[in-house]
């Protein structure tokens, strides 16, 4: 007899899951308060929506994400890898606060590389509010999650699918906190039914090794191991300051985010030539919300259109080893 097909949800905290003393609060809250299965429980309809598969509920972690560190990465890419991997698993659906989840789905999109549906979600407002927005987003992510299997990993939210790739948060407060940029979203979901834009590029393979081998790497490396990769900006007055702070405490790789099309204040830019001469590895991206970099004069990699949180991931993803070739690619 076949088994019955599971959807199995991992709470790792956020917004969606977190409470306020009154309903009217959808800012004085504690984020991370409540169980996956408290989550779940309030869900009007979910039969339908599992039709008639059965759910699987894991508490990962519980944080609020703007502290999102490397024991809950770890944490949370084994769960998934493992729930993946099972035969009777459909896919996988993990709830998470929406401060750092876009480098969350990032994270494991490429260290996974999944072969089905792994789905994200999210809440604007805890689980207290009024108008709390997360039941309707879970909804929305079982719906991906129990759609035909769709190989990458996704974010939900408002209504609207976005790419591990595309995807950032754009606005501190409204309910549709997310955008994928010119790219748009991949999808929607309308009154539970899921429709994929017809135009929406299927994830690329990010050049990594195989996932079995990226993964145990990303697990087996002690978070004090793991290369120190930092952001920086580009701006008016800028200085050199915080690049030699940088390399002197030793670190291994930067990301710059320059102004425009990738240009840097030149004071900046001496700063990082001579930290591409002490062995620092240096990525080019643009602090603009959208577009990507076309064509640049300095010598760094830019990113291939990643933002630059997203390009400190991969970047540090090369510097781990968990790449097969050089270390060009964003
Ligand atoms: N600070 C919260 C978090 O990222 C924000 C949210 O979930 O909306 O966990």
């Amino acid at each position: 007899m076949k088994e019955v097909e599971k959807i199995v949800v991992l709470g790792t905290g956020g917004t969606i899951a977190g409470t306020a003393a009154q309903a009217s609060d959808h800012v004085g809250y504690t984020s991370a308060q409540l169980g996956v299965e408290q989550l779940l429980a309030v869900l009007p309809g979910l039969p339908r929506v599992l039709s008639g598969r059965s759910l699987v509920m894991e508490q990962v972690a519980q944080l609020d994400s703007k502290d999102m560190d490397v024991a809950t990465w770890q944490a949370l890419a084994e769960r998934c890898a493992h729930w993946l991997s099972q035969p009777d698993v459909h896919s996988v659906v993990v709830t998470h606060g929406t401060d750092t989840l876009e480098e969350t789905a990032w994270f494991l999109q490429a260290v996974l590389q999944p072969a089905k549906s792994l789905v994200l979600t999210c809440a604007m407002r805890p689980a207290t509010a009024l108008g709390a927005d997360g039941p309707q987003n879970l909804m929305d992510a079982l719906a991906v999650a129990g759609d035909a299997p769709r190989a990458g990993t996704w974010v939900v939210c408002a209504g609207n699918i976005h790419s591990a790739r595309q995807v950032q948060k754009v606005h501190p407060y409204r309910l549709d906190a997310f955008s994928s940029g010119d790219a748009g979203p991949v999808g929607w979901v309308e009154d539970g039914r899921v429709r994929w834009s017809a135009w929406a590029e299927a994830p690329r393979p990010e050049a990594l090794r195989p996932a079995a081998s990226c993964l145990a790497l990303v697990l087996q490396t002690p978070s004090a191991q793991w290369p120190r990769v930092e952001v920086l900006l580009s701006h008016a007055c800028a200085s050199r300051q915080m690049v030699d702070a940088l390399v002197q405490s030793g670190v291994q790789g930067l990301v710059v985010a320059g102004t425009g099309n990738g240009s840097l204040h030149s004071a900046l830019e001496a700063g990082l030539q001579e930290a591409v001469r002490q062995g620092v590895q240096v990525r080019l991206s643009t602090r603009c919300m959208t577009g990507q970099i076309v064509g640049t004069a300095l010598p760094w990699p830019d990113v291939e259109g990643l933002s630059p949180v997203k390009a400190r991931i991969s970047l540090l993803l090369s510097l781990m080893g968990a790449r097969d070739g050089g270390l060009n690619q964003g």
